[in-house]
């Protein structure tokens, strides 16, 4: 793992401030993103691109209770395709980027050009899962491409939740990630407008979140340093990572529902069948004794396949 700054590893933490009537969100994501760079072969501005994604998702999670699970999808018309991040209410996230080898020259500003790669007109979707029989859809046209933005203008299209974000990643020369965070802080219903210009000028007033990580400044530092003057009380820490679902049994069961015939035609072929989960880059493996074995489950319903 390539040298990060800020010690220990990534974590979120919640906040309330001006007596409940903001809340907010701040976290760092470094080691996530690195391992989301390292199981993609991402290029830098792919990286920042899908580690932006993530670090909104990480976010959107923790809005979340128990099992429920969000995806933010960017589909935007530039080169990296789509970008897909899915979170959980235990700061589990895990995602991917349509074309990961995606790297365009810098911006004058010497930025990574995160809105060229994106494209700057598409959707951007939030889909939650909440256990019930139809997931929660929402979705905006992308208004810049640069993910901060356009979480932003979803809070307040799509939720009607005045919102400020910062989501930010900086990128080694080495291209492994040196830095990775956000926040988000929101008006809770009620809340005094005013607040709101407040929270506006606190977020121009500070440094990008990506500098203020890479100066090791923890989440809790950012947040009482965005928000000082409207006492912030922590309320919880969550540790964050980078964890897929998929697993063999998940698999097969997906595998099942192709029908005997096309898993008998998967049989026939001398290796096998492999599948590669999208989000992590896993490898599963099913030799054709056991397509034959899912084969006669498929047929048969009520016999559950012995899994190996
Ligand atoms: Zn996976």
């Amino acid at each position: 793992m390539a040298a990060t700054h800020g010690s220990g590893g990534d974590y979120l933490v919640r906040a309330t401030a001006a007596e409940g009537q903001l809340r907010a969100f701040a976290c760092r994501t470094t080691q996530l993103v690195e391992e989301a760079r390292l199981r993609h072969v991402t290029y830098p501005t792919a990286t920042a691109a899908l580690g932006r994604v993530l670090t909104g998702a990480v976010m959107l999670g923790s809005l979340l209770k128990r099992e429920e699970t969000v995806v933010l999808q960017v589909a935007g018309d530039g080169p990296l395709g789509t970008i897909v991040a899915e979170g959980d209410a235990h700061g589990r996230v895990r995602g991917y980027v349509g074309n990961p080898q995606v790297h365009l020259p810098s911006t004058p500003a010497g930025k990574l050009d995160v809105a060229g790669a994106v494209g700057r007109t598409g959707t951007f979707y939030v889909l939650r899962d909440l256990g019930l029989k139809e997931p929660y859809r929402g979705s905006v046209p992308l208004i810049s491409g640069e993910i901060a933005e356009d979480l932003t203008y979803y809070f307040a299209r799509s939720e009607q939740t005045p919102s400020a974000v910062a989501l930010g990643v900086l990128v080694e020369t080495d291209n492994s990630v040196r830095a990775a965070g956000g926040y988000l802080v929101q008006l809770m219903p009620g809340a005094d407008p005013r607040l709101g210009g407040e929270v506006e000028r606190a977020v121009a007033a500070s440094l990008p979140i990506s500098t203020l990580i890479d100066a090791g400044r923890t989440p809790e530092g950012i947040l009482s340093e965005l928000l000082g003057t409207l006492d912030p009380v922590i309320q919880g820490r969550i540790p964050l990572s980078y964890a897929c679902r998929c697993n063999r049994d998940r698999l097969t069961r997906a595998l099942i529902a192709l029908g005997p015939e096309e898993l008998r035609d998967l049989a026939g072929q001398p290796e096998g069948a492999e599948l590669i989960c999208r989000f992590c880059g896993e490898r599963h493996v099913f030799p054709p004794a056991e397509l034959e074995e899912l084969a006669e489950a498929a047929r048969c319903p009520g016999r559950s396949p012995e899994v190996h």
